[in-house]
């Protein structure tokens, strides 16, 4: 049996795990890769995946990372089933039928441009009909109901505790004569995350494929979570500004609906000082949240049978249309407003931040994971001056991070989970993480379980045999084509000595040419300044 890693290899994005027999093939999530451009370029490669050879999907969760490739799949000839929980199901209807729009909005723009410069015009990645076509071919299954999609495989959900819904997925195939197990952590959830259970315990695997996302760090304990958005929320409302909550639609948004929920009831959050959900996709994931009530942890289910809705309060409002979320801008006095993206790379929220880091008294609450190359990053990391939409802003607002409201276990929660695991043949590897973080991670597992580790690369092969060493085969040269550093260093040197060289030309133009020249090399200084500070 072989598997072959078609992402969050060394990165959090993109994950999809193909798995061969010797009859079938079928995958473990089909995320869509996030991040630079070279990245994103993985999306289109459908060649490495061949779609239409593919007999079955097994989907972890709702997050686009695991699952938002999944139109692109049926666009390019896949035909089977895609089984996963029913709220992920539900779920996925909106999350999938967003992404789409969000392609096609920006294919449009760039078309629009392309236009403008006289070059073709591109395609998006996937269209909402194509989330139409993927729709029924989803299969729902419960947690901890085995079941077997074709002979010689038998699957159980069971669950992550990561966001509504998601699954931990237990493998069992048989394969001359011989069953292995394999298991998939997908995500796996923080102990005593608000709204989803625990994670549940596996106790067997012969190969555990292990996320690694908090490898590197833990995470502060939930009660200062709450404290510290308490505090945020208190420092903004003496100075009648504004709080900004980047977060991400499903779970976050709802663990934070039910924080505030906490904050109302212990006379935390002032009655006076509305809360604004401005997102239209958080806003629908948060009905279905309501509607898959059953899937709630103890505390949850205990709040709604004394007849209480920990998703709601009175002073929360929804902003649906963009003319609501424009209104808020010139909003005056205390306020709270969540806003999609959680990393301030796209969405609604990036008005906010513009309209309010600069404001001393204002404050921004990172409640999830700023990967590299977000501005939320950039933020988390200290910067003085970012750029949004277009304008360069100053940061004077104050930032807290509060990394007891992600929805990933930290490194001591994922030891804790892998502890539970009872075979010392189990060979791990190490997905859905940043490298240095999966370093670190690798060491800690060698050294306190003396497991085998293996810390796969994007598209490499491994023929997996129980009790032996994998067979790894890499593909460097597609995986990560080198990088010339030369020869780009060297262009953009040589642009600058011919820049320098036409100075004169420069100065005899006109004044207002000159400030509109002065205004683009400021720009671009402020470009180089901002590689220098990420190296
Ligand atoms: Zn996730
Ligand atoms: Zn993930």
């Amino acid at each position: 049996m072989k598997i072959k890693f078609l992402g969050a290899a060394r990165t959090v994005t993109g994950s999809c795990y193909l798995v061969e027999t010797e009859r079938h093939r079928f995958a473990v999530d089909c995320g869509m890769h996030q991040g630079s451009g070279e990245i994103e370029k993985r999306n289109w490669d459908a060649e490495s995946y061949d779609p239409a050879g593919i007999d079955f999907f097994l989907v972890t969760h709702a997050h686009i990372d695991h699952a938002g490739l999944l139109p692109r799949m049926v666009q390019k000839g896949f035909r089977g089933k895609i089984y996963t929980t029913p709220p992920t199901r539900d779920l996925l209807e909106v999350m999938l039928l967003d992404s789409a729009q969000v392609q096609e909005m920006e294919t449009r723009w760039r078309n629009k441009k392309r236009s403008r410069q006289g070059e073709k015009k591109i395609q998006p990645l996937y269209r909402q009909q194509d989330v139409l076509a993927t729709i029924p071919f989803f299969e729902e299954r419960s947690y901890d109901a085995p079941f077997s999609p074709i002979p010689g495989v038998k699957v159980n959900f069971r669950d992550a505790g990561h966001i509504l819904g998601a699954s931990i997925v237990e493998l069992w195939i048989e394969e001359n004569g011989t069953q292995s197990k394999l298991v998939f952590s997908g995500d796996i959830g923080r102990p005593a995350q608000l709204l989803v259970e625990d994670t549940a315990p596996v106790r067997t695997a012969d190969f555990l494929f292990l996320e690694s996302t908090y490898g590197d760090r833990n995470h502060k304990n939930e009660k200062d979570s709450l404290d510290e958005l308490a505090e945020a929320i208190a420092y903004s409302y003496r100075r009648k500004e504004k709080v900004i909550i980047p977060a991400f639609a499903v779970e976050r948004t709802q663990e934070i609906l039910y924080s505030l929920f906490l904050l109302f009831k212990d006379q935390r959050l002032p009655p006076d000082m509305p809360v604004y959900l401005d997102s239209p996709l958080a806003i629908r994931a948060t009905e279905i949240f309501r509607r898959h009530r059953e899937y709630f942890d103890d505390d949850a289910k205990k709040i709604l049978k004394s007849g209480e809705d920990p998703l709601s309060f009175p002073q929360l409002h929804f902003t649906e249309t963009s003319q609501e979320s424009m209104a808020l801008n010139t909003l005056a006095g205390a306020a709270v407003i969540i806003s999609a993206s959680g990393m301030a790379d796209g969405g609604r929220v990036r008005h906010h931040l513009r309209h309010n880091l600069w404001r001393e008294g204002a404050s921004v609450v990172f409640v999830g994971f700023q990967a590299q190359g977000t501005p939320g990053r950039r933020l988390v990391e200290g910067a003085k001056t970012i750029r949004l939409l277009g304008d360069e802003i100053a940061v004077k607002a104050r930032l807290f991070t509060i990394n007891g409201f992600s929805a990933h276990a930290g490194q001591s929660q994922i030891l804790d989970w892998l502890s539970h695991f009872q075979n010392p043949e189990m060979q791990v590897f190490l997905i859905h993480g940043e490298f240095p973080a999966q370093k670190i991670l690798e060491e800690l597992i060698q050294k306190r379980f003396g497991l085998e580790v293996c810390i796969p690369e994007y598209l490499e092969e491994t023929v997996l045999k129980p009790g032996k060493a994998p067979e790894r085969k890499a593909y460097p040269e597609k995986a990560a084509p080198p990088i010339d550093w030369g020869l780009i260093l060297d262009g953009v040197e040589s642009q600058m000595v011919r820049v320098r060289n036409q100075r004169k030309r420069i100065e005899a133009k006109g004044w207002v040419e000159q400030t509109d020249l002065q205004e683009r090399f400021q720009e671009l200084s402020r470009n180089l300044q901002e590689i220098l500070a990420e190296t």
